[in-house]
């Protein structure tokens, strides 16, 4: 199938219109007339074959999961996705895989009422970049600079599931199909200070939002959640390594000021979430057991470079 045959076949086949899109799939560029009031989000992230995924994986799963990357990164700005491109290069024009590709981009996409608006198509190594346009009142977004002293930090659902599946390949569908934590996100803005999706681990990824804001932080490692599956398989030590460390979760970790407490569990009554530990004024990250016992962390986060 010729190029313009496979994007009309394949890309062109959500079935979702959102009002602001003026122009979407098929010209030079995309046209969006943006919201009144709000402010725009924008993020990109790439996946890179045998790096974010593995080339036998299937492509359902791949289309799911580099959309849900960039989910996650607008849910952890407090965002509503509302766009998204989708930038393709393929070593080959394979019409089975590219259905199961955008079967599982779509699924994702359709239940977060997001657009693909445009793309690209290109012959090369298997890689997927996709950037994800979201919407946010102005002056609302949850950044990482904005934790201050006092805050309580949470994080939601469990931590180290997908740490787990990736090294002990079982219970696969938290790292094949994480779940954007938008839901979640789009209810903390007015009362978090400070947000991060955890796609490094914990450790590496909380150490942004301390380095950006100016302030330290105690986790204290017993009140991590952990799965049933965690702590059924592995001894608790190493399940609250993997929670601390390994990447792929995509869970959010925010803080929240003692005054906005009661809001946040109005706000979260039906999600999952739970209060890990504090920012201090003093610098690092400290990480104890509740008797004061200190933990001693032995891996750190996954680093590309
Ligand atoms: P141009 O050469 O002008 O950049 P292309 O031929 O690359 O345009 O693309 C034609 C149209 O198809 C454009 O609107 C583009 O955004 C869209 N498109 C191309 N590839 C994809 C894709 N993978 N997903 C969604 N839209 C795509
Ligand atoms: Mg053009």
């Amino acid at each position: 199938m010729h190029e313009f045959a496979l994007i009309k076949e394949f890309f062109e086949k959500q079935n979702l219109h959102r009002p602001e899109v003026i122009l979407g799939i098929g010209d030079d560029a995309a046209i969006i007339s943006p919201p009144a009031n709000k402010e725009l989000v924008i993020t990109t992230d790439s996946l890179v074959a045998e790096v974010h995924f593995f080339l036998n994986d299937s492509p359902y799963d791949i289309g799911y999961k580099s959309l849900a990357v960039n989910l996650s990164d607008l849910a952890a700005m407090g965002a509503t996705p509302a766009w998204v491109t989708l930038a393709l290069t393929l070593p080959e024009a394979n019409e089975r895989w590219l259905k199961d590709f955008c079967n599982g981009f779509f699924v994702l996409a359709n239940q977060f009422n997001t657009q693909l608006i445009g793309g690209d198509l290109t012959k090369g190594p298997l890689s997927i970049t996709v950037t994800a346009i979201g919407h946010i009142p102005k002056n609302a977004a949850l950044r990482r600079d904005k934790a201050e002293i006092g805050d309580f930090i949470f994080v939601t659902n469990t931590l180290g599931d997908a740490g787990y599946a990736l090294r002990f390949q079982n219970s696969l569908e938290k790292l094949k199909r994480p779940e954007p934590q938008v839901l979640i996100g789009e209810k903390l803005p007015g009362i978090a200070n400070a947000a991060i999706d955890i796609s490094d681990g914990l450790v590496g990824d909380l150490k942004h939002i301390l380095e950006k804001s100016h302030v330290g932080a105690t986790i204290f490692v017993d009140d991590i959640p952990l799965s049933k599956t965690l702590t059924d398989s592995l001894p608790k030590e190493k399940a609250i390594e993997l929670a601390l460390t390994a990447g792929d979760d995509y869970e959010l970790c925010f803080t929240v000021p003692e005054k906005q407490l009661e809001n946040l569990k109005k706000a979260l009554e039906n999600f999952s979430y739970q209060c890990i530990g504090k920012i201090t004024e003093k610098s690092g990250l400290a990480l104890q057991y509740k008797n004061g016992e200190t933990y001693v962390l032995k891996n750190q986060s996954y680093q590309h470079f």
